[in-house]
């Protein structure tokens, strides 16, 4: 099912045409910033200079730490009046991203979520219940407003109060649910301990952190539900940058929307198609915050060519942050794989967290990982060689040897937001 099916099944040439003319009016855009004017003028670069779309790689890069130097409104293009709402990334240092949106804007931002919702198969006769937190953070808003142009019956619920959750998805019959995937996790093990299959679930829409392949099982048999990946950042709108359709093969990228690059984060060149690198977005109709090549930090690959859903333009599936990612004794570690490792191993429960430390100069890795509840149960040879087991498969992996400690399930923190597994207490020292 298409929401816009003339722009999601665009024409590779007439999509060319419409993404340079778009580009053209975002560098319009820029140019009303100071930022852009002096970057634009240090790369010695014009806007007219720009002719084709390969003419981008002209064009300066944008990094997150100059929206911070912005703050708070130093980067609209638009006078203040036009701006009719505001949400900021959270700033975990220093001041937050704050990202301004035009009437316009809104409409662009829930026409795109309504596109992903579409493509999987929620109608107006869906219930949708959008568990993750509102307000400033764009993972809320931004869901309801799209489901709420689809037509769906929206319930706001947000986070915490996980029982409430449950029975509300009981009660109002709830066929669709957007958290992040370690909510999900967490709700169907109290789903579980209250006896609740929650059978009217039919999809689970989950992001804002990534999750893997066996994560994705997990969920599904616990849930029973069909489990969508949700790619967006605040800096691009929020949610509905790229989505996956029933093919779950690669998201798909609103390509009218966002132009796409992949680059090597080291180099800075742009890498070949097909190849993984950190993704670079022009986004191409905002109009309150333009942006120039943006770095979003995040690592993956385009996976060009028509997908069998009649869809263009895909992204795989996000393997980490450029930022996410661990250096432990030269070797290059994302937390995304870590998970990986442990959702493939039955013996494994819930939760892990990974603790870096540095002794005697040399960096070390240790994994406390939950066990099932039989696991743990069991005899103490048993425990020692599910240790050893587990070290030697993310030995594998990683190519690095890590210290497992299993604990007992339910012992490791849960997380309502965005988990955060990874405490790296090298820096502290
Ligand atoms: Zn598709």
């Amino acid at each position: 099912m298409f929401w816009n099916r003339a722009m999601e099944t665009i024409r590779p040439e007439e999509l060319a045409d419409l993404q340079l003319k778009r580009l053209k009016w975002t560098l319009s855009q820029a140019q009303e910033v100071g930022l852009y004017q002096r970057k634009f003028r240090e790369a010695g670069v014009s806007p007219d200079d720009i002719r084709t779309l390969d003419d981008v790689e002209k064009l300066p890069f944008t990094y997150k730490p100059e929206l911070r130097a912005g703050y708070p409104f130093g980067l609209f293009a638009v006078p203040l009046k036009k701006v009719v709402r505001i949400h900021t990334t959270s700033g975990t240092t220093g001041k937050p991203t704050v990202v301004g949106y035009t009437r316009k804007d809104l409409d662009n931002w829930s026409e795109l979520v309504a596109r992903n919702m579409t493509m999987i198969g929620l109608r107006e006769d869906d219930i949708f219940q959008n568990a993750v937190n509102y307000g400033l953070f764009t993972g809320g808003l931004g869901f309801h407003y799209g489901a709420e142009k689809v037509g769906m019956t929206v319930i706001p619920s947000a986070t915490g109060n996980t029982r409430r959750q449950i029975e509300m998805i009981e009660d109002f019959g709830v066929t669709a649910i957007h958290c992040t995937p370690s909510y999900a996790l967490h709700l169907s093990e109290v789903a579980e301990s209250m006896g609740k299959t929650l059978d009217t679930l039919r999809i689970g829409i989950f992001g804002a952190e990534p999750w893997s392949e066996n994560m994705r099982a997990e969920l599904e048999r616990r849930l029973g539900l069909k489990a969508y990946d949700s790619y967006g950042l605040s800096e691009m709108y929020g949610p509905g940058v790229a989505f996956e359709c029933p093919e779950r093969n690669g998201l798909h990228l609103w390509h009218d929307c966002y132009l796409a690059e992949i680059i090597d984060p080291e180099t800075c060149e742009r890498l070949a198609p097909g190849e993984r690198g950190e993704l670079v977005i022009t986004p191409l109709v905002k109009e309150a915050l333009p942006l120039v090549r943006y770095r979003t930090g995040d690592v993956t690959r385009l996976i060009e060519g028509e997908c069998a859903c009649g869809r263009g333009l895909r992204i795989e599936r996000i393997t980490g942050r450029s930022d996410d990612m661990l250096v432990i004794r030269g070797i290059n570690v994302f937390p995304s794989q870590i998970e990986h490792v442990l959702r493939s191993l039955p013996e494994v429960g819930e939760q892990f967290m990974v603790y870096v430390d540095r002794a005697k100069h040399l960096d070390e890795m240790t994994i406390e990982v939950e066990m099932t509840r039989a696991g743990f149960s069991g005899e103490l040879q048993d425990l020692a060689r599910v240790q050893k087991k587990i070290a030697g498969e993310l030995h594998n992996t990683l190519g690095l040897r890590t210290a497992v400690k299993l604990v007992e399930p339910g012992s490791l923190p849960r997380f309502e937001g965005k988990a955060k597994r990874v405490i790296d207490r090298r820096r502290i020292l």
